[in-house]
């Protein structure tokens, strides 16, 4: 930032020194006195869409469109870029590669016009109380306008005030205009002073700097003049600060240490020091665009040279070709025509009569033959150390020539390469007449293309890894969804199955109560049976008798129910319905077979044990105790007997048996036992009987 010493002495109207510099012949004379004349409208404009040392917007016409003045013929989508528009009514001829306003004389993306002569504007609308919007609304107002350094440098103007918002102390606004020929800005201060005035003060109210100084040169006398009078009635406050002569003050790096005796460094920017420096044309361009609604579409031109016919200031549309404006002005001499635009210490020599002239195209100039020689043979450089002398810069112009001359890069950058400005100090002394600064730009070119061509590769391998990574992705994307649907299926198969499993489980709790129940049911006939086979009789006091009458009457009814069982499995095994598949069904109805043969047996077992009862005489007694008891005794004593018998005759069938009489002893305990199950099975059957 400023010190206060420092803006105490700039206040005071302190101007500092600059090294080098020459005082050229000025040539100003011839249009200095003119008036700004508007040119008649060409039949073809060819606009280039990047006007700018930045990149270029996007074309948003097409082929056959028809455009109004100030309309959009681009969008920008980048930092840096600005709009073009077109410059007047007409039809979009078409979109291609033209000739462009470089030296280089390559082509570039422009839009052609074919004018209607209408000069119809589009709908536009203006804001004369510009301080009611934000300093960032103007910048990006300036920005839309597409307004670029209109003094040569063409860095666009809205980007320049936006990244200077909060950090400007001083505010210098350039109307030096220190180029031999040039009186283009000398003509808007004179004629267009007002405008100029309410420029300033929009970016005044931008940029809120502390001090504002006009630096007009002293060769400008009625342009300062007018300016002091236009401030004074606007009652800003500006101070006029009027410079002494001497080429190159209105370059940027120059002017400011004129003004403030700070010297901006190489990789600086002007910002850095509290300090914003805007050209008079772009002013005048952001007054037009802020209060007026107008885009840049046009621009004072300084026409000049012994060549030409007319010389003058001339509004010229943007993108008016040279050839229209030489047909209008008209040449002296039509043989060996050199035409330069920009002025002759840092513009170039036109590549054809095709060129469009731009919005930092701020001169042109048809010199004769004694003006401006074109560059000849020249000699070897003799070290005479004049063009250091006069450098700006303070750099050694033969190193760079040398370090051009052999591509050196690494020994330009050592020799601090990027200060120079081109400002052409340096050719216009050399003793040995050599184009310094055409090396210079030879050099920058290749450098600039070199540049392009590793943001090219750059760009080429951001694209393809981007392209890689997106395949990537999209791959993964892919993947992940087909995983996500899997899974979907998935959890609304389980979701689907869970209400069967639950049903089935259900089910299968249900079928296993109502077997737990037949089986209890079941259990409970066979007890009720077994209790039925128990007779009475046997409850007498003898234990042992009753122990035996309860173990047959229990062997009975298991043989009973097991026979029961044994029908009923078979049945089942015939019924199609319990042989099916379900294992729950088919237990649920061997279950209820076999509790129905219990209870059938039960039945039955009761029916026979009364009706023996009801023959026997001793229990038809009158006395139902000594009846039971009767019976009882006489069931066991019978069953008794019975099984004596039968094991008797068991006995005597082993023995005869051969097999069982044999030595092995195994063989005739098994023998035996099923003699005795057999007999008891006999036994148990007689006695049902
Ligand atoms: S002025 Fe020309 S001759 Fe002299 S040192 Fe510089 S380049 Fe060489
Ligand atoms: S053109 Fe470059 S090297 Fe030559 S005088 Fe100007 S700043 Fe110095």
């Amino acid at each position: 930032m400023i010190s206060e010493k420092v803006l105490k002495a700039v206040t005071a109207g302190k101007i500092w020194s600059f090294h080098g510099g020459i005082h050229p012949e000025m040539h100003k004379e011839t249009t200095s006195g003119c008036l700004i004349e508007e040119l008649e409208i060409p039949n073809i404009l060819i606009v280039p869409i990047r006007q700018t040392s930045l990149s270029a917007g996007e074309i948003i016409v097409r082929e056959g469109d028809r455009v109004l003045k100030g309309q959009p013929l681009t969008k920008i989508f980048a930092k840096g870029q600005i709009p073009v528009h077109a410059p007047t009514s007409g039809t979009v001829k078409s979109i291609g590669f033209y000739t462009a306003c470089h030296p280089s004389g390559l082509k570039d993306q422009a839009v052609v016009i074919i004018p209607d002569g209408e000069d119809e504007w589009l709908e536009h609308k203006g804001c004369s109380n510009f301080t009611d919007l934000s300093p960032e609304e103007l910048a990006d107002h300036v920005t839309e306008a597409g307004i670029a350094g209109m003094g040569g440098a063409g860095f666009p103007a809205g980007y320049k005030l936006k990244s200077a918002i909060g950090k400007t102390e001083i505010l210098i606004i350039n109307g030096c205009e220190c180029e031999p020929y040039l009186t283009a800005d000398d003509a808007l201060m004179r004629e267009k002073s007002d405008e100029i005035t309410d420029g300033i003060r929009i970016i005044q109210h931008i940029l809120k700097p502390k001090l504002t100084i006009m630096a007009i040169e002293a060769n400008k006398p009625e342009a300062a003049e007018a300016m002091r009078k236009s401030i004074q009635k606007a009652q800003a406050h500006i101070e006029v600060r009027v410079l002494p002569v001497r080429y190159p003050t209105g370059a940027a790096r120059p002017l400011i240490y004129t003004l403030t005796g700070i010297e901006v460094g190489y990789d600086s920017r002007s910002n850095d020091f509290g300090v914003s420096m805007h050209n008079v044309a772009s002013t005048y361009a952001i007054k037009r665009a802020v209060i007026d609604g107008e885009p840049c579409v046009e621009r004072v031109v300084t026409v000049t040279g012994g060549n030409f016919c007319k010389n003058g200031n001339y509004v010229l549309k943007n993108g008016t070709l040279l050839k229209h404006l030489i047909n209008k002005v008209g040449l002296k001499n039509n043989k060996a025509v050199h035409i330069i635009i920009g002025g002759p210490m840092m513009g170039f020599s036109a590549p054809s009569m095709d060129t469009p002239l731009i919005k930092t195209s701020g001169c042109v100039i048809a010199p004769d033959a004694k003006e401006l020689p074109m560059a000849g043979d020249y000699l070897n450089c003799i070290k005479c150390g004049r063009c250091q002398e006069v450098c700006p810069s303070r750099l050694v112009p033969y190193m760079l020539l040398s370090h051009s001359r052999a591509e050196n890069i690494e020994g330009l950058k050592n020799c601090n390469f990027k200060d120079c400005i081109q400002c052409g100090c340096c050719t216009y002394v050399c003793s040995s007449g050599i184009p310094l600064v055409m090396e210079f730009r030879k050099v920058l070119a290749k450098i600039k293309k070199m540049k392009d061509e590793e943001k090219s590769k750059r760009k080429s391998q951001e694209l393809i890894a981007f392209r890689t990574e997106r395949t990537e992705r999209e791959k993964a994307e892919r993947q992940a969804r087909i995983e996500a649907i899997k899974q979907k299926t998935l959890s609304s198969e389980t979701t689907e199955s869970k209400p069967q499993t639950s049903d089935l489980k259900n089910e299968q709790q249900a079928k296993a109560v109502a077997l737990a129940k037949a089986k209890a049911k079941a259990m409970q006939q066979v007890n009720a049976g077994e209790k039925q086979n128990l007779d009475p009789a046997v409850s007498a006091d003898d234990p042992a008798a009753r122990a035996k009458a309860i173990a047959l009457a229990k062997a009975k009814t298991r043989q009973q129910a097991d026979a029961v069982e044994k029908q009923n499995q078979e049945k089942q095994n015939q019924d199609p319905a319990v042989s099916a598949d379900d294992p729950v069904a088919r237990a649920k109805a061997i279950a209820l077979a076999k509790a129905k043969a219990r209870m059938q047996q039960a039945d039955a077992g009761e029916k026979q044990n009364q009706e023996k009862q009801n023959q026997d005489p001793a229990v038809s007694a009158e006395d139902p105790v000594a009846r039971a008891k009767a019976i009882a005794l006489a069931k066991a004593k019978a069953r008794m007997q019975q099984a004596d018998a039968g094991e008797k005759q068991n006995q005597e069938k082993q023995n005869q048996d051969p097999a069982v009489s044999a030595e092995d002893p195994v063989a005739r305990a098994k023998a035996i036992a099923l003699a005795k199950a057999k007999a008891r099975m006999q036994q148990n059957k007689e006695l049902d009987k």
